[in-house]
């Protein structure tokens, strides 16, 4: 076993409270660590660090855990960038562009569609994310929403079956029609693919008892549940997701007291997409509330075609300081260990003893410098867990809940 030593950071930032100045982001300066098979193996002052084989100087910069994107939409083809302009000459966004997607989704080929999933992986990676959570959800066929699951399944073990994204034309005259073949033969062939369940619960989208039977059948099915809610308006959906135990639920535009109360007394975290608000133009969703009423709050970029083609978690952390008042620490918290929790993941995310080793040297002196240079490129590098070729075993959902 090789052993390597990262050695001379400015500032290293290991999300381990055991750690460094005994905070949440579990920091500390002239430091150094040992990764071992591609774990930590001990972490420590600079001036104190074992003997390996081989050593990285980072001569200063700033070391922090590889980001954890829990929220996106990869698995497409086409893109909208008309409807962004329109929107931004005025017009409101409904949630009615999703169709397009799902057509030319189901007219790509799955050499196109792949190509894709590979470009913005790539992207994503680029900017320092590490673990990736990918959902389906354009094609919404039953054979259509496998054949994206399989492709989701070449960038992440966090696969995520999105059928109900929205109700196909086929079925608009037919809801409940989409809903059995949803809970009866989607799921039966999409299930084994998958390590989660999601439902679009909004104006527009699914209403509370259709997501509540589509949630229901999937966790029988040994699905974890994540939910899409109160994006669009206020409704039942945040206290739908803590009363089924989801991992997550996402987007909180709108939350009333119930809601915060009921996400703080819960393990369900608060996953937050401002890249979504950003590029619709649309009220950020309480951040600082969620904060300060307990939640754990997660930030995710979203990546979707129609409302945040957005591939840089730094300009996530950067929108979240600047838009949402989290402070530069939450805000990094919430898009490692945040984003690990929103997964159910304990071994990424941060970067203490036994962890993946999977972390970004910064080309800057703090990690603060992700949210005051804006735009910056500041990743410089990193080693990352996403698998570069397909996995040829079902992913685990050994911790997904029940
Ligand atoms: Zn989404």
């Amino acid at each position: 076993m090789t052993s390597t030593l990262v050695t001379r950071i400015g500032e290293l930032t290991t999300n381990d409270p055991t750690l460094g100045d005994g905070t949440a982001l579990g920091r500390l300066g002239s430091a150094a660590f040992v990764v071992e098979d591609g774990r930590v193996a001990w972490v420590g002052s600079a001036s104190a660090a074992p003997e390996c084989d081989t050593r990285l100087d980072v001569a200063g910069a700033a070391v922090v855990p590889g980001f954890v994107d829990s929220h996106t939409h990869l698995v497409f083809a086409g893109e909208r960038s008309d409807e962004f302009e329109a929107r931004m000459a005025g017009r409101p966004y409904d949630g009615g562009g999703i169709a397009r997607t799902v057509a030319a989704t189901r007219a790509a080929s799955a050499d196109e569609l792949r190509s894709g999933v590979a470009a913005r992986v790539g992207a994503l990676r680029a900017g320092g994310v590490t673990t990736i959570e990918v959902k389906s959800g354009y094609e919404l066929t039953t054979e259509g929403e496998a054949r994206d699951l399989e492709l989701a399944r070449t960038a992440t073990e966090q696969v995520t079956w999105l059928g109900a994204h929205t109700v196909p034309p086929e079925y608009a005259h037919d809801r409940a029609g989409y809903l059995a073949l949803l809970t009866g033969p989607m799921l039966e062939r999409c299930a084994p693919l998958a390590r989660w369940a999601d439902v679009f619960c909004d104006r527009g989208a699914f209403d509370l008892d259709e997501a509540r039977a589509v949630l229901e059948a999937a966790r029988s099915r040994g699905l974890g549940l994540r939910l899409h809610a109160n994006q669009l308006a206020h409704g039942g959906a945040v206290r739908l997701a803590v009363e089924l135990g989801a991992a997550s639920a996402d987007h909180l535009t709108h939350l009333d007291e119930g809601d915060l109360e009921a996400l703080a007394g819960s393990s369900t975290v608060a996953t937050l997409t401002p890249g979504a608000e950003f590029c619709t133009r649309s009220a950020y969703a309480p951040a600082r509330r969620l904060l300060d009423a307990g939640a754990t709050v997660a930030l995710s970029t979203d990546c979707n075609p129609g409302t945040s083609y957005v591939t840089s978690m730094a300009f996530v952390i950067a929108l979240a300081v600047r838009e949402m008042g989290l402070t530069c620490d939450e805000a990094l918290w919430s898009a490692t260990r945040g984003g690990a929790r929103a997964l159910r993941l304990d071994d990424v995310g941060h970067l203490g003893v036994g962890a993946r080793a999977d972390f970004l040297v910064l080309d800057a002196p703090r990690a603060a410098h992700l949210a005051y240079r804006p735009g910056a490129d500041l990743v410089t590098t990193h080693l990352a867990s996403v698998p570069s070729r397909p996995l040829r075993h079902p992913p685990s959902r050994r911790s997904a809940e029940r």
